[in-house]
Order: C-alpha cells, then sequence, then structure tokens
C-alpha cells in the first residue's frame, strides 16, 4: 500500500533581531516561507506551490507577524538615538493630539527610556510639553544635522507610533509630523514614506 499526501513544510530564508510585540522585546527571529508538498509515506517528495508570503517568527514565542514587523526600531536600534531629540519630537507631536491619554504617555516614556534616558518620568513628559515651541523647534534643527538619515528616520517613526495610539491622525497630528520632519531634516517623501508606514503598522 502506497500511502501519499501533501503537507505544509516551512523554510527559514534569514534571520535576525526585531522588536517582537508579543514579548515586548528584541528577539531572535526567523524570515520564513511555507511550501506545499507532495508527501510519500509521510516523507515530503515534490516541492509544489509556495503557500501565502513570507512571514517573521518569534524564536521566543512563536509568534507570527507580518515582515512590516520589522520596521519598528528594536531596543538596541532605540539606544543609538540621541534621547534628547527623541524627547522633543514625541512632545512636538504629542501636544498636537490627546496628550492627556494614558497609553501615548506611557509610550512616550518606555520610547524615551529605552533610548538611554532612564529617569525620564511622566512628570518629565509634563515639563517638555510645556516647552516653548519655537525654543524647541531651534534645537532640533542644531541636533539632527548631526545624525545619519536612519536615526532621523527612527525619531519621526517613534513619533508617529505615539501620535496613533489614540486613534488615526488628525489634521494637526499630521502637519505636526511634516513639521517636525522637516525640523528632523527629512525630505517631504521621507516624511511621507515614514508616517504611512507608521500608519499602516498601526492598521490606521
Ligand atoms: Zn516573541
Amino acid at each position: 500500500m502506497i500511502i501519499f499526501g501533501w503537507r505544509v513544510v516551512f523554510f527559514t530564508l534569514t534571520r535576525g533581531v526585531f522588536h517582537c510585540p508579543s514579548c515586548g522585546g528584541d528577539r531572535d527571529y526567523r524570515r520564513r516561507q511555507g511550501r506545499n508538498f507532495f508527501t510519500l509515506f509521510f516523507v515530503p517528495v515534490i516541492p509544489l506551490n509556495k503557500t501565502g508570503g513570507e512571514f517573521i517568527e518569534c524564536d521566543t514565542c512563536h509568534g507570527r507577524w507580518e515582515t512590516g514587523v520589522l520596521n519598528v526600531p528594536t531596543t538596541a536600534q532605540l539606544a543609538h538615538m540621541p534621547a534628547m531629540l527623541l524627547r522633543m519630537a514625541i512632545a512636538q507631536v504629542l501636544r498636537s493630539g490627546d496628550y492627556t491619554n494614558a497609553a501615548a504617555r506611557s509610550r512616550a516614556v518606555a520610547v524615551v527610556r529605552q533610548a538611554g534616558d532612564g529617569g525620564y518620568d511622566d512628570a518629565g513628559l509634563t515639563a517638555d510639553l510645556s516647552r516653548p515651541f519655537d525654543e524647541v523647534r531651534a534645537e532640533m534643527g542644531r541636533a539632527a544635522s548631526a545624525l545619519a538619515p536612519e536615526a532621523r528616520e527612527s525619531i519621526l517613526r517613534a513619533a508617529a507610533e505615539i501620535a496613533l495610539i489614540d486613534g488615526p491622525l488628525t489634521v494637526s497630528e499630521e502637519e505636526t509630523l511634516s513639521a517636525v520632519g522637516a525640523d528632523l531634516e527629512l525630505t517631504r517623501v521621507q516624511v511621507t514614506g515614514v508616517v504611512s508606514l507608521a500608519r499602516q503598522d498601526s492598521g490606521r
């Protein structure tokens, strides 16, 4: 008797480190893709079609994510961002939306802490929120030029992510993200790209 059938075999394409939304920290991942195989006596022998797209699997919790999850900065990446610039970008964007939103505030504090400012807290955020706009913008302009474009994009990305916590972006939040992007010396195209990626990943 010949026993045949088919099953899905998963292949690992690449490996790396990402921010796992489920574990809440940096974890090793595998970028994988499934492929249907014709099996003979339960052994896959003939490769058939590929199943679905590539996905990211966390080595620790085995959660599976769309590849867009790789765009979220890891804690290690955040550690290289000057915390001060991040604080200012976040405070400006938060101020243009609902800055009383508890989830947005605690995420803002967590992101700045990850960026190396370990003593940052909600009181520090309140102080940042009350700083004069023009003063903050001038400081940002000075600091931004020292950073690589990727780092500046990551800062805008973090600010956009926080702006999206309380719902879709308002006109005012969008305008502020554009202004912050300009202060970070990003082009209009870069700003649009970063903001739409953040939107896509938040599903808003
Ligand atoms: Zn995980």
